[in-house]
């Protein structure tokens, strides 16, 4: 679901504590990864043949590619909460996160979303730039 969607559907604050719960479970899931590819190399040993030796290695690849990946995700999705974030706050009267959404596009290659917001206090509205959302 994109960013847009979500925050129709969940409101921005549960949008943004779900959003910041699954960008720390994909850290956690970085972390796991590396801790697994470390057991993988310290199993992989001499005392192995090399017929039992490859499959941890290939493994021990894996887990780290895998790790890298799960970093990446956990810093995009980090990064698009903190934009919303950051854009959350009202201008008129500074109300932070109390607002619905009117209007929003995207560009055609999904890269940046423009979202018209309207505050739920004050009623005055805002324009919110996302750019490389998840
Ligand atoms: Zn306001």
């Amino acid at each position: 679901m994109d960013v847009v969607a979500s925050l129709r559907a969940q409101g921005f604050r549960r949008w943004y504590e779900r959003t910041l719960i699954e960008a720390h479970l994909w850290l956690v899931t970085c972390f796991l990864a590396m801790i697994l590819a470390v057991a993988l190399f310290e199993t992989h040993n001499e005392t192995l043949i090399p017929a039992q030796r490859l499959p941890l290695l290939v493994g021990a690849v894996f887990c780290v590619l895998g790790a890298w990946a799960a970093y990446r995700r956990y810093f995009r999705t980090l990064a698009c909460a903190e934009q919303v974030g950051h854009a959350a706050a009202c201008p008129g009267c500074g109300t932070y996160g109390r607002f619905e959404i009117v209007a929003a596009s995207e560009d055609d290659d999904g890269g940046q979303a423009r979202i018209t917001a309207r505050c739920r206090k004050c009623g005055g509205s805002w324009r919110l730039s996302l750019q490389n959302h998840v």
